[in-house]
């Protein structure tokens, strides 16, 4: 912050990049009820995330034509930007243990005592991070991929976060709420001693899509949810549950007790890991993991699916890069955030290297 050549401004909103002669020259941001213009000497870099970063641009004239002749917004440069939005989508399994065992309960997590004794020595039930393990695996629903499908986090911990979670873990039912063990006032729930596995589907062939609702910058794009529209999307959930399943059936989970809650959709009928079951489940549980990537994807300069080369320029425009998770041209076989720290390291050498 002490640097000449830094200079921060908080609270301003980007409205718009500035192009001249398809050279970006600057950014135009509302501050309050105020609207500002800055001009560049060298280029601009956008880092607006993978939702924000087609808005801005698609507003500035760079999108796909047709979609922007039916706003009214002259097209600079025709890109597919908004388009190969992917992200991962997580189902749960829960499990009871036996009360005596050394797990958290929502209780224990909000618990004075718990929070004093990690306060004073960073040891007790809040030393945990919660995800205390992961695991990357293949399903083996793809041959010949030399990556993980899978991802699965295990909580020692029976996870519900208070009375909206429902709402935040995307259930719509409130049909399920009793046999998760959620009440109205969730004091079962919250008492509860258990396990949680969270499985992460990681390459989704379900692509999704980012177009602008309106020219207004500070209307949210519409996000077309096509979220596990190919089934195979739902089998590589499904083997993450049967996975689960079998886990919490081991020795040692055994030991302490485990028992999963197996969840029997309305209408579907037998066995609760049938293919027919889990996928009603799935359907109905799934939920976001956040890390939605790929709405400004990178790519050779001969891809026509791309909208940036791979130095993060966007084609077609001098002066313009994207910087962001929206780049990703294929979801990372993992969590997002510290790939996107490497892609704003790199892009930082990219732009310090350009003449
Ligand atoms: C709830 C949640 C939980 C997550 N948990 C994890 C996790 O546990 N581990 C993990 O690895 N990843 C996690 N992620 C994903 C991770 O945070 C993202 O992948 C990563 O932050 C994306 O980085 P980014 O730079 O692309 O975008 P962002 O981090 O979203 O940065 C974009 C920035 O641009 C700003 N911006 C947008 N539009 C404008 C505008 N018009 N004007 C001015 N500023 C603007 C935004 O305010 C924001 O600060 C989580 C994400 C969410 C939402």
């Amino acid at each position: 912050m002490t640097r000449d050549n830094l200079h921060v401004i908080t609270n301003a909103y980007v409205n718009k990049i500035l192009i001249e002669d398809k050279k970006a020259v600057g950014v135009e941001y509302s501050l309050g009820e105020k609207h500002e213009t800055v001009r560049c000497t060298k280029e601009v870099a956008l880092c607006g995330g993978t939702v924000k970063s087609p808005q801005i641009l698609m507003l500035s004239g760079i999108g796909p034509r047709s979609h922007l002749k039916s706003l009214g917004i002259e097209c600079i440069a025709d890109l597919p930007v908004g388009k190969n939005l992917q992200n991962h989508m997580s189902c749960q399994l829960k499990g009871h243990t036996n009360d005596e065992i050394d797990v958290l309960s929502v209780n224990d997590a909000m618990d004075p005592k718990y929070q004093e004794q990690y306060d004073l020595d960073q040891t007790g039930l809040l030393s945990s991070n919660v995800i205390e393990s992961v695991a990357f695996i293949q399903t083996g629903l793809e041959k010949d991929i030399e990556w993980p499908d899978l991802q699965l986090f295990t909580l020692p911990m029976y996870y519900t976060s208070g009375p909206d979670e429902p709402t935040i873990l995307g259930i719509k039912s409130k049909d399920l709420y009793p046999v998760f063990g959620y009440d109205d006032n969730q004091t079962d729930a919250m008492a509860h001693k258990g396990f949680t596995m969270l499985p992460f589907m990681l390459h989704p062939k379900s692509v999704v899509e980012i177009t602008l609702a309106s020219t207004d910058p500070k209307e949210p794009p519409i996000i077309d949810p096509h979220y596990l529209e190919d089934p195979h999307d739902v089998k590589v959930l499904a083997e993450g549950l049967r996975f689960s399943k079998r886990l919490a059936e081991t020795g040692a989970m055994k030991a302490i007790g485990a028992q999963t809650i197996d969840i029997m959709m309305p209408g579907a009928s037998g066995d609760a890991y049938s293919d027919e079951n889990l996928e009603k489940y799935i359907r109905h549980i799934a939920t976001t993991a956040y890390h939605q990537v790929g709405t400004c994807k990178m790519g050779s300069n001969d891809d026509v699916t791309a909208v940036v080369d791979p130095k993060m320029r966007v084609r077609g425009i001098k002066g313009l890069r994207v910087i962001d998770a929206s780049i990703m041209p294929h979801l990372t076989s993992g969590n997002t955030n510290a790939p996107c720290i490497m892609i704003g390291e790199r892009g930082a050498d990219f732009i310090k290297s350009s003449r």
